[in-house]
Formats: structure tokens, C-alpha cells, sequence
């Protein structure tokens, strides 16, 4: 390596270890791997209009996820609106509050109404035992949301759709690489969307995936994804969708070290769960039987009664200390100010509870399980001098 490099990758890993206690850092192979994989994007000069590197990369993903069609976008958002663009006619969608914006925007995007749905205070997911009270003849689809990577109840979600003959598209954004017995979350419900966004387990700076099974589909989503496009005629109003290579590139390179990112975090969180098991009013995930799951966060749902301590308590003494934490997600979408259809309060009484106790500690490939000592030292049940 040049001198200049070394001191570039020493830069690289000073940086990684000042920024140790932020919520989340995004993983990065090694630089001279992502050099060779572009090397000869150089000399072709396609940059974009998937050329070989997303083709090779939508391959690649079908083989890891277990899938049968994948098809790549320029982010996990634009992926889940392409997914919503196949319903054949626009009406209410079923989904949940409990979600990043992006799944409230997609439905509004594309002109459908949201109808909320409450969760399961277990895992955070759409509580199934309510989707059928909601399902009325403008009910177009389900799109229930693999939060934190916890998979849905797909048995009795796909089961309530299969009845009423109305799709599930999954929002799998936060559940790259989570199996249920062997089987990939890509292979449940008619789509499910992946993010590859920088912050999320697996990425490619930006990015994003629909998986499919209804290969009639792959056609659809290349054309939808560049202005709709066949031949020299728009067919259906797409847009500017598209992966570049040099970021199906970083997919690729990435995708080589993803099962070491995921044993990372494993291993960080069963640290955690050491730590943090058994804290009277500090409930942690349990990870139900025959899940492989991907530990993209760590939320901590903080019972303030039990513990002595509010949820916002937690996270201002942990900055105090130097120690990012984010609360995810609080407020619920429902209570975006831009939803103009507010809700009335109480109408989805247990993800406004959850709402309001839950907090995402730092969770990240890198992070050191140190590092996880002095941040779980620094919660108020331990007494410190401050
Ligand atoms: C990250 C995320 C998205 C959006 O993905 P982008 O790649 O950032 O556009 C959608 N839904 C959920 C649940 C997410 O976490």
C-alpha cells in the first residue's frame, strides 16, 4: 500500500472509533476491494443503466436471500412505491403506525389512503387478530413491516389475505437476511421490500430491492424503474429508479462480508442481553424459535413503573454521556402533522404505548462489546456518582 493509503485507512479506523458510541455507523469493506470491484467500470464506462454489476448483484441477492426475482432500485423507498404501482386499483392500504415515514409515504405517494393497525407488544409488528375488522371493499393491500428485522406473523397475515383475495407486500426494509425455519422473508407474502441504505445490515450506500415471485414482474419493475420506458415510449408512469453500478459495486463488495457484519452483531447483542436480561422494567427482544434473525437494532422498551426511570430519563442521561441513542419510532406516523387524516388518540392504544417506552442502544458491525460494558454502566439502574 502507498503511504498516503495507510494513512488514509488509519484515518478511517481513528474516525470509526471516535464515532463508537453513536446509534448506528455504517459497515464498510475494505477500501481496496471496493477499487478493484469498480477497476473495470473504468473502462467500460457504463456507470449506469443497469449494466453488469446490477445484474450480477440482482443475481447474487437471489441466491443469498433464497429467492426467486429480485429487481434493484436507487433506494429501499423507491423500491417499496414500484411494489405499491403493480395494485391494479387504488384504495386503502392496511399497515402499521409503528414504521419509519418512508411506508406511510409510499401508500400516500401513490394515492392510497394508510389505514392503522395496532401491533404486537412482543415483537412490534402488525397484531393480526385486528387486520380483519379493517378490511372493507376498498382494501386494495396489506403492507405489514418486518420491524427491526422481526418477522410478521406471515402465516396469519397471508392466510387473512388469501381469504379476502388482497396482496401482501411486505416491508422487509430492516430484515435482510432473517430466515423463518430456513425459508427467507423474501419469499413471504406476493413482494417484499429490502433497503440498502448505508445505515441498514447489508447496503449499498443507497439502495433498494423488490423480491418477487410472479416473474412476469421483472419485466414491469426494468421498465417502471427507467421512466417507464420500452423502446423509445413510456408504458407506465415510471420514473428515475435506477441502481448505479458503482453502488451495485458496494453491494457486491458488501454482500462478501455481510454474514461476518451479521455474527458481529450477534455477538453484540448477546452481550447486551447479558447485561440487560433480568432488569425489572427493561424488556429486550426474545427471538422466537426457528428464527434466524439479521440484529440490525437493539431497542429497549423501558416499562418506567418497574424501572424507575421514563424511557426519555434513559436517553438523556446516556447522552449526557456521550452516547447516542435514537427513539424509534416516536412519534408514530399516524401523528405526522402531514397525515391529514389524524387518528383519534387511543386508536391504536398499544403502539402509542410503545411509542413513548421505546429506545434504540447503538448497534453496529464494528461496535466493541467494551463498548457495550461502559454503555450499559452509564443506564440510571446503576448507580454512578452523577
Ligand atoms: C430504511 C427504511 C425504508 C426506506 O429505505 P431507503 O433505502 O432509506 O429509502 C423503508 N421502510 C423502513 C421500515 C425502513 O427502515
Amino acid at each position: 500500500m502507498a503511504s498516503s493509503e495507510v494513512e488514509f485507512e488509519k484515518q478511517i479506523t481513528k474516525n470509526k472509533i471516535m464515532k463508537s458510541t453513536h446509534v448506528t455507523l455504517p459497515s464498510a469493506p475494505p477500501l481496496k476491494e471496493y477499487i478493484q470491484e469498480i477497476y473495470d467500470i473504468w473502462n467500460t464506462r457504463v456507470f449506469t443503466n443497469s449494466g453488469s454489476k446490477v445484474l450480477k448483484l440482482e443475481e447474487k441477492l437471489c441466491d443469498y436471500l433464497g429467492v426467486d426475482h429480485i429487481s434493484l432500485f436507487s433506494n429501499g423507498h423507491a423500491a417499496l412505491e414500484a411494489a405499491l404501482s403493480t395494485l391494479d386499483h387504488k384504495g386503502e392500504i392496511i399497515t402499521t403506525p409503528f414504521t419509519f415515514a418512508s411506508t406511510m409515504l409510499a401508500i400516500l405517494r401513490n394515492n392510497h389512503q394508510p389505514v392503522f393497525c395496532d401491533i404486537n407488544a412482543s415483537d412490534y409488528t402488525i397484531n393480526p387478530s385486528l387486520i380483519e375488522d379493517l378490511i372493507t371493499e376498498k382494501t386494495c393491500a396489506i403492507v405489514p413491516v418486518h420491524i427491526y428485522g422481526n418477522m410478521c406473523n406471515t402465516e396469519e397475515i397471508e392466510a387473512i389475505g388469501r381469504k379476502y383475495g388482497i396482496p401482501v407486500i411486505y416491508d422487509g426494509a430492516q430484515a435482510f437476511g432473517v430466515t423463518k425455519n430456513g425459508v427467507g422473508v423474501g419469499n413471504y407474502g406476493d413482494m417484499c421490500v429490502f433497503s440498502f441504505h448505508a445505515t441498514k445490515v447489508f447496503h449499498t450506500v443507497e439502495g433498494g430491492a423488490v423480491a418477487y415471485k410472479n416473474p412476469a414482474l421483472k419485466k414491469y419493475f426494468a421498465s417502471h424503474r427507467n421512466f417507464g420506458l420500452i423502446g423509445s415510449e413510456s408504458v407506465c408512469i415510471g420514473a428515475n429508479l435506477k441502481m448505479s453500478e458503482l453502488h451495485a459495486a458496494m453491494g457486491l463488495c458488501n454482500l462478501k462480508h455481510v454474514d461476518k457484519y451479521i455474527k458481529n452483531r450477534a455477538i453484540c447483542v448477546a452481550k447486551y442481553n447479558d447485561l440487560l436480561a433480568n432488569t425489572p422494567g427493561l424488556h429486550i427482544l426474545q427471538i422466537p424459535d426457528g428464527i434466524k434473525h439479521n440484529y440490525s437494532y437493539y431497542p429497549i422498551r423501558i416499562t418506567p413503573d418497574e424501572y424507575g426511570f421514563s424511557r426519555d430519563d434513559v436517553a438523556a442521561r446516556l447522552t449526557r454521556h456521550g452516547i447516542c441513542t435514537c427513539k424509534y419510532f416516536s412519534p408514530l406516523v399516524s401523528q405526522f402533522s402531514i397525515y391529514n387524516h389524524p387518528l383519534p388518540v387511543g386508536n391504536t392504544p398499544m403502539a402509542e404505548l410503545i411509542a413513548n417506552q421505546i429506545l434504540i442502544l447503538p448497534l453496529y458491525a464494528d461496535l466493541q462489546t467494551e463498548t457495550i460494558e461502559y454503555i450499559c454502566s452509564k443506564l440510571p439502574h446503576i448507580k454512578n456518582e452523577d
